[in-house]
């Protein structure tokens, strides 16, 4: 992903069933995301009145295991009872406490949607009916049953109609537009090097599977993957009314492209380098790369105009596409797209089309062992297509003033403990001191919701076919970005809606940015004392900013641009620790003879350590004079550490953690809690652990960068 977004939990980003994101910017909006509304202004708060604070609210004693010392094992001590007590439910492959908060959520939004759906007056083409009806199209079981893939035929006849490589291209283009995945992405973003303008971006993907590796090792767990995909390939096909043979025949065909491309594809970790997948081209020197490919015609098809230029993610992924695309069979790349096509749009079609996606993507692939309710696969396809039409009435409903000065305050203390820090760090010259703390000054910050939401009004949602609503949301995405091209940054806009529980860091925009659904127990409670709230959404308002620090984000300035501000000394220096981080989080197994890839969550292990040892400080500045109470028979130090423990709490199926290790930038739970942790004399000191203790490090080994 060359225009990385850096987010806390990969949690929102993982729904099982939206087809797998090979190599898509989460930057850009994702397919089966839409737009809605009108401006409106946010309230602005002055000052928090300050929270009743309640003894004893926070922690509950019942999810730590005291069996457990934790001065070896910090996460199963404050975890282990919770873990107990919590498997995975049957409809889930992780549940941790991001899944908590987020099911709270879905509870409200419920609420709103199926009272929208209710409403048969509501004014057409106001976010109400819009919201209502798409809701309604996709719990209209009998409707979706009766209609099967028949709203799906004009996509299958351009499909069919493909004869050359010019209609081949066309029909591609107007598949990308509805959302259908195929032969590498395509987006608009901000350029890397100019952030002031927007630019198209070509990457490499493609893929079925969920990363180019699951194509080309040879374990035995890979391997089984890839059987069990082409047997779902195969009965897509069957479901499409392709004989036993022929759909055999043709999903055999679809593995061969996909395998090609695979090939040509580069790592996770090779994705990580944003100067490597950075390749500004003319169209002209595009075309000379693949002469094969008329990106005329593609580009025209989209709805792009006067365009020169595009930035390339990966060369010679792109020019192998384009040998593909001269020498493979056209009937070849026929099957090819019918299977994105079905692939795209499984999860919302009949019953059958439903449960055999499932199979793979759930079952084999998530070792998720049913189905989760339709209300909540609709909800949540709510709001992937129009999430901020829904999200104006989620914070109409649940976010208030008081909170957003909360979080307003904590940040603004957040990022004085990190203007701190900066200035005395003892591996950082003077020079690049100054330029960083430069970049910290000029973080933009966004809270709770839009304060402008997107305009709907382009978009018509009706009561007939779900799977029609799902496309023409994602074209309506899809044409939302294109128009954006050659105007000025909308830095109004947001990358999650409101009720997600997550957190973001943009380098381009350089912007923290937090929704209203994470500001909630555990990670932040207006009843609970600054220990608990400091080491939950402190500790997370320090990773957003630590990120525009990490190993990808310090190669970003102020302004957004991918521009080195660091001596060469300093960048030794920091690079010669992050190394140590690589290597700290290389070691831990998460399950047998699986390890975390510590250069792949390089960047998000950087931001949890920063963030939480600037965390720490801050707590430090908020408890300065008060006298240090013990609460439940903890001190504030060791309700910090507890909390943070609390928010990566969380039980998955193996198949989780072993997509997880291959795809995900983010360490699981229990590593994310206990790597920081090793490297903090303060957490020592709290628990009173003892060098020689598993979670104590020797002096010269403890990891200090931010
Ligand atoms: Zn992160």
């Amino acid at each position: 992903m060359t225009k990385q977004i850096s987010w806390i939990s990969a949690f929102t980003l993982a729904g099982f069933y939206l087809a797998s994101c090979s190599s898509t910017a989460p930057t850009q909006t994702q397919p089966v995301t839409t737009a809605e509304t009108t401006a409106i202004t946010t309230t602005t708060t002055a000052a928090a009145p300050a929270p009743k604070q309640n003894k004893g609210v926070g922690i509950d004693r019942a999810n730590l295991d005291t069996t457990q010392s934790p001065c070896v094992d910090f996460f199963q001590y404050a975890n282990g009872g919770w873990i107990k007590n919590n498997p995975v439910p049957a409809a889930e492959s992780r549940w941790g406490s991001f899944n908590e908060l987020q099911d709270k959520n879905y509870a409200v939004q419920l609420a709103i949607l199926t009272e929208a759906a209710a409403n048969r007056t509501a004014p057409k083409g106001s976010n109400t009916q819009k919201v209502g009806d798409f809701y309604a199209s996709g719990m209209d079981s009998v409707a979706i049953e009766k209609l099967e893939v028949m709203p799906l035929k004009p996509y299958f006849d351009k499909v069919a109609a493909v004869r050359d490589v010019r209609s081949l291209l066309t029909t591609a283009a107007q598949l990308k537009k509805s959302g259908v995945s195929g032969m590498f992405s395509f987006y608009i973003g901000q350029d890397d090097k100019k952030s002031t303008e927007y630019a198209i971006f070509l990457n490499q993907g493609g893929l079925g599977l969920p990363d180019r590796d699951y194509y080309l090792k040879e374990d035995d767990r890979s391997k089984n993957i890839r059987t069990e995909y082409v047997k779902h390939v195969k009965n897509l096909f069957a479901l499409l009314g392709d004989d036993t043979t022929t759909a055999g025949k043709n999903a055999a065909k679809v593995m061969e492209l996909e395998i090609r491309l695979a090939k040509a594809s580069r790592t996770r970790v090779e994705l990580r380098d944003p100067q490597a997948n950075y390749n500004k081209m003319t169209l002209a020197e595009l075309q000379k790369l693949t002469p094969a490919t008329d990106w005329t015609i593609f580009l025209t098809q989209l709805g792009v105009k006067g365009t020169k230029e595009v930035i390339v993610g990966q060369p010679a992924f792109f020019k192998e596409l384009n040998t593909m695309v001269k020498s493979s069979s056209l009937s070849d790349w026929k099957s090819y797209m019918r299977w994105h096509l079905i692939h795209s749009t499984a999860p919302y079609l009949n019953k059958a089309f439903v449960q055999e996606n499932f199979n793979f993507y759930g079952k084999v692939l998530s070792g998720t062992k049913v189905l989760q309710p339709r209300w909540k696969r609709v909800l949540r396809t709510t709001d992937a297509a129009i999430g901020e039409a829904m999200g104006q009435l989620y914070v109409e409903k649940t976010f208030t003033p008081e909170a957003k000065a909360r979080a307003l305050e904590m940040v603004k203390n957040l990022r004085d403990a990190f203007q701190e820090h900066v200035q005395t760090l003892d591996w950082m010259s003077e020079t690049t001191k100054k330029q960083a703390l430069v970049k910290l000054d000029a973080f933009a910050v966004k809270i709770g919701y839009p304060d402008k939401w997107k305009d709907y009004s382009a978009l018509a949602i009706s009561r007939g076919s779900y799977v029609v609503n799902v496309l023409h949301a994602n074209e309506f995405n899809f044409n939302y970005d294109i128009n954006k091209l050659g105007k000025p940054i909308d830095r109004a806009e947001w990358g999650m809606t409101p009720p997600t529980v997550n957190a973001y860091y943009n380098p381009s925009m350089n912007e923290i940015v937090f929704p209203a659904g994470i500001m909630q127990p555990p990670f932040f409670d207006p009843k609970a004392d600054d220990a608990v709230n400091y080491g939950g959404m402190g500790a997370v308002i320090g990773h957003e900013i630590t990120h525009g620090f990490d190993d990808q984000g310090r190669q970003y300035d102020a302004e957004g641009n991918l521009k080195d501000w660091w001596t060469k000394t300093d960048a030794e220096q920091f690079t010669k620790r992050a190394d140590m981080v690589v290597s700290q989080y290389d070691a831990y197994e998460v399950l047998p003879a699986i390890k975390v890839n510590g250069k792949l969550t390089l960047g998000e292990n950087l931001a949890d350590i920063g963030g939480l040892n600037i965390a720490y400080t801050a707590l430090q500045k908020a408890l300065a004079g008060k006298k240090k109470e013990k609460i439940a028979g903890f001190t504030p130090e060791q309700r910090f550490f507890l909390a943070w423990a609390q928010i990566w709490r969380v039980n998955a199926t193996e198949q989780y953690f072993n997509q997880q290790v291959q795809t995900d930038p983010h360490s699981p739970g229990r590593f994310r809690t206990n790597g920081p942790l090793t490297n903090m004399p303060q957490f020592y000191e709290a628990f009173g652990c003892k060098p020689g203790d598993k979670m104590v490090k020797p002096a010269g080994e403890q990891i200090k960068i931010w």
